[in-house]
């Protein structure tokens, strides 16, 4: 990634010790990064993990503002978080996740930010609800800020995914909709969880047209004190970002496919969820209808089926030749697995 329309955002999760924030960002003052990122007030899930080191860490991220020509950032929680990196002057702030969740604590953020101007970032929310998200941003906003960006970090899940936090591709796209005016920033370390996965998640950022990313780095990720199996070395990080591919947006025509084909993509993957998710029930009732010795073709059963979603299919403007082919095969697909159930000894 070399040019300089994407904001890059890069630094540990926490700050650990002195040693530990002065060594990665030295790791990264080479790089192209537009600003340094540490946790200094860490929120946890739940207690006893460590909370950060707390105000400690000011006067560290002073030294790497200093030291290396890099702006600093971190994440505040309360007023009191905001006071203290205000006077310690830090070059932006974001909201945190759970923080977003909240609308007293973005109400009391915003409350201390009024009369000053710094750049704020806004969390998506843990939660996949793009108002709360929204509504954030506005709350910021009609505090006074003026450069508001946002972060997608993904959202939880009790389901077990590949993803730490499932991305739900759909809500940023929609946020975007809603407020083109505000960047997007794509959070790979939080969405992805593990360093395989960061690359590609970057890239799609990317090819969804997102303003900027933000990576943690640590420079020993394995004894890292937060997130340990998410951060990478700035090394790694340079060659991530030397591997995405930066897609030329200058033709409108060509930008626009490029966005379209990527949400065709993200679509096409939810249906693959959808019917594996669809599959396993029907797993499940081909044991039911083994125990009882049933059959496995029911037609009233299939016959309503069918004839529920063609209609609910027309109604989305779908036409009834494709939806009733659509469901025949997933009909046929559910029959073959729970025929070979049925077909076990036991
Ligand atoms: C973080 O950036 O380290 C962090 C705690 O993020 P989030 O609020 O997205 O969980
Ligand atoms: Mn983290």
């Amino acid at each position: 990634m070399t040019n300089g329309r994407h904001t890059l955002i890069a630094g540990p999760c926490s700050a650990e010790t002195r040693e530990q924030v002065l060594e990665t960002a030295k790791g990264l003052k080479d790089f192209e990064i537009d600003y340094f990122r540490a946790g200094i007030w860490k929120p946890r899930t739940r207690p006893g993990e460590f909370e950060g080191v707390g105000s400690e860490a000011l006067p560290w991220m002073q030294e790497v503002k200093d030291s290396f020509s890099l702006k600093i950032c971190t994440e505040v929680a309360k007023a009191k978080h905001v006071e203290e990196v205000l006077k310690a002057g830090f070059d932006m702030i974001w909201v945190g996740a759970r923080s977003t969740a909240n609308p007293f604590t973005v109400q009391e953020i915003a409350e201390a930010l009024k009369g000053v101007q710094i750049p704020v970032m806004v969390k998506n929310p843990t939660n996949p609800d793009l108002k709360l998200w929204l509504g954030a941003v506005e709350r910021i906003q009609y505090a006074g800020i003026n450069n508001i960006s946002v972060i997608h970090r993904g959202f939880s899940t009790y389901q077990k995914t590949q993803f730490r936090n499932n991305p739900n591709w759909q809500i940023p796209i929609d946020f975007r909709q809603e407020r083109p005016d505000i960047p997007m920033i794509c959070d790979p370390s939080h969405i992805g969880g593990r360093t395989h996965l960061l690359q590609e998640i970057a890239q799609k950022a990317l090819d969804l047209k997102y303003d900027g990313l933000m990576i943690e780095t640590h420079c020993n990720p394995m004894n890292a004190w937060t997130d340990a199996k998410q951060q990478i070395t700035p090394n790694y990080l340079n060659e991530l970002l030397s591997n995405l591919i930066v897609r030329d947006y200058s033709e409108i025509e060509a930008d626009e496919i490029q966005q379209l084909r990527a949400q065709i993509n993200i679509k096409d993957e939810e249906l693959i969820q959808i019917l594996k998710d669809r599959m396993a029930i029907s797993e499940k009732i081909g044991y039911f209808k083994k125990d009882r010795n049933s059959a496995v073709y029911q037609p009233t059963r299939w016959e309503e089926v069918l004839r529920n979603n063609v209609i609910k299919a027309m109604d989305a403007q779908l036409s009834d030749d494709f939806s009733k082919e659509l469901f025949k095969l997933i009909h046929q697909e559910s029959i073959r697995i729970q025929s070979e159930i049925l077909a076990k000894k036991k």
